[in-house]
């Protein structure tokens, strides 16, 4: 275990609630000589002084993971069930710390932290133990000799983690891992690292054995690198951005470590002529939530050129009559990006297209009356198929729109990107959507609806938008060493 500084900070109270920001390894908080600075996107306050993990501590927590790993792996399924619900009780039981803690780190909306997010998180743990259970070992019979197939635990597993909802898709990965009999090691986003440290917490008093979850805090290049090249990780799931997951994939490749990746996006929101507009204008709209910063967000809308003009104004309106602001206030619809950072990337993008000719029909840059990282909902019209604004994820509160006169022409344009995450079609004709939506390449396609997520289906994206599914069974295909132990008859030689 590495040193322990006096002096490095340990804790902070954010908004009341405490929270160590120390790792977790091996059951202890362990700090590090070295520090990172969380701020908060709601107003640039410093909310913590976080340990900076490095080699040490990687090195420490996968080696905490491989000793409680077979202990772990060897509890019965009932049991490990019965721990996962016992974590989901403690995160329903601090759904408003949680809510609160995030809202602060991440700067999305606190009502659906509250309402939606946290009982989510929950209800993750809740899924992958029932799943767990039945989970079935398949036997059948070859000539007399019986196969037995079993979802073996793989092993040590790490987990990375992007900052826009931080703890839904870390206990998306920790869930399943822990379910599956494998012991795990989270490293969330420096940017919002903070209620990662509060489920371990958590999941020490529902009696998870030491060991078993582990969190790193610290920076992608420093620590996630080093936990990523450790030889002695039997699989690494990330979530994350397209460059990331190209250095992580090699680094996985040194070790042959299985690798799932769930990545970046620029999904398509396809409006029919035939569509119920006003249904459309709220898909479209819907897509600004949590200030854009969404993989699955539909950020091309893609209308039939008859309707082009209707939807505008019909949006144009909607748009109008959204409230930005805290995202700590109720009646707040879009709270602030992430980092400064991330808001210069944002404008960049949105210049470059104003600077080749599009037109912002609704917002086009930073809010000046808010100031800080509020970035208006924008909408981009003018804009043509190859400009980087069409194709690259911008990952913020813009959108572009563009026609199509044909199904042809609408399916080219959806299908013109390197990614393929998700597509959404608003249309009233049901042998239109089955047509299109066998054509699209996504990982989920949504008709007249958006979001509706249910853990059983597999969720994940094609191309540029991942390699591998999460959900239900395809969660546990990837956790799982499957073995097939075929026996002999007794007294076959005979
Ligand atoms: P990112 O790739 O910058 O960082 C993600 C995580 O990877 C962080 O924890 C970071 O510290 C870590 N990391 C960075 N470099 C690393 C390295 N060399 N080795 C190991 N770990 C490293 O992504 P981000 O900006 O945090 O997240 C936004 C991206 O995530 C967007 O592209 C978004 O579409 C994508 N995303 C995808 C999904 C999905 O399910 N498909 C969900 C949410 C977000």
């Amino acid at each position: 275990m590495p040193e322990q500084p006096p002096t490095a900070p340990t804790a902070a109270v954010v908004a009341g609630v405490a929270v160590d920001t120390r790792h977790w390894i091996g059951g202890e908080r362990v700090p590090s000589a070295q520090t990172f600075t969380d701020v908060s996107p709601i107003d640039g306050r410093t909310l913590a002084e976080v340990a900076r993990g490095g080699t040490d501590e990687a090195d420490a927590a996968v080696a905490a993971a491989r000793e409680a790993f077979p202990a772990w792996a060897a509890t019965p399924r009932t049991e490990r069930a019965r721990i996962l619900h016992a974590i989901a009780d403690g995160v329903e039981k601090r759904v408003e710390d949680l809510a609160i803690v995030e809202t602060h780190d991440n700067g999305a909306l606190l009502r659906s932290h509250r309402r939606g997010v946290m009982p989510r998180v929950a209800h993750n743990f809740r899924f992958f133990a029932d799943w767990l259970l039945k989970l079935e070992h398949e036997d059948f019979d070859t000539r007399g000799h019986t196969n037995h197939v079993s979802w073996d635990p793989a092993g040590p597993c790490v987990l990375i983690t992007p900052w826009n909802a931080p703890l839904m898709l870390a206990t998306w990965k920790v869930a399943p891992a822990l379910a599956a009999g494998n012991t795990v090691v989270l490293k969330p986003a420096e940017w919002s690292p903070l209620t990662a440290s509060l489920l371990a917490d958590i999941a020490a008093e529902a009696g998870l054995p030491a060991g078993v979850l582990n969190v790193v805090q610290g920076y992608g290049a420093e620590a996630g690198n080093a936990l990523v090249s450790h030889p002695d990780v039997r699989r690494i799931s990330f979530t994350g951005s397209v460059p990331t997951a190209r250095h992580i994939a090699a680094a996985a490749a040194a070790n042959l470590t299985p690798v799932s990746l769930e990545l970046g996006g620029k999904s398509p929101l396809l409006v029919f002529a035939d569509a119920d507009l006003d249904l459309a204008v709220d898909l479209a709209v819907e897509q600004y939530d949590n200030a854009g910063q969404v993989c699955l967000a539909a950020t091309r809308i893609l209308v039939e050129a008859s309707v082009a003009e209707e939807f505008t104004r019909r949006f144009t309106r909607r748009a109008a009559a959204l409230t930005q602001g805290d995202p700590r206030a109720d009646g707040t619809d879009i709270g602030p990006n992430i980092h400064p950072r991330q808001l210069e990337k944002i404008h960049g993008f949105v210049e470059r297209a104003l600077g080749a000719g599009a037109q912002a029909v609704v917002g086009g840059g930073p809010d000046t009356e808010l100031g800080g990282l509020y970035y208006r909902p924008t909408l981009l019209t003018g804009v043509e198929q190859d400009w980087e604004i069409v194709q690259e994820e911008v990952f913020g509160p813009v959108l572009t729109l563009q026609t199509f006169d044909t199904e042809d022409e609408a399916v080219a344009l959806a299908n013109g990107t390197r990614f393929g995450l998700a597509a959404t079609l608003a249309t009233g004709d049901s042998e239109r959507a089955e047509r299109v939506r066998a054509r699209l390449v996504a990982g989920t396609v949504w008709v007249n609806c958006f979001f509706v997520r249910d853990l059983r289906a597999p969720f994940g994206g094609s191309r540029h938008s991942g390699i591998g599914r999460e959900g239900g069974t395809w969660s546990f295909d990837f956790y799982c060493d499957v073995k097939n132990a075929v026996t002999a008859p007794k007294g076959w030689r005979d």
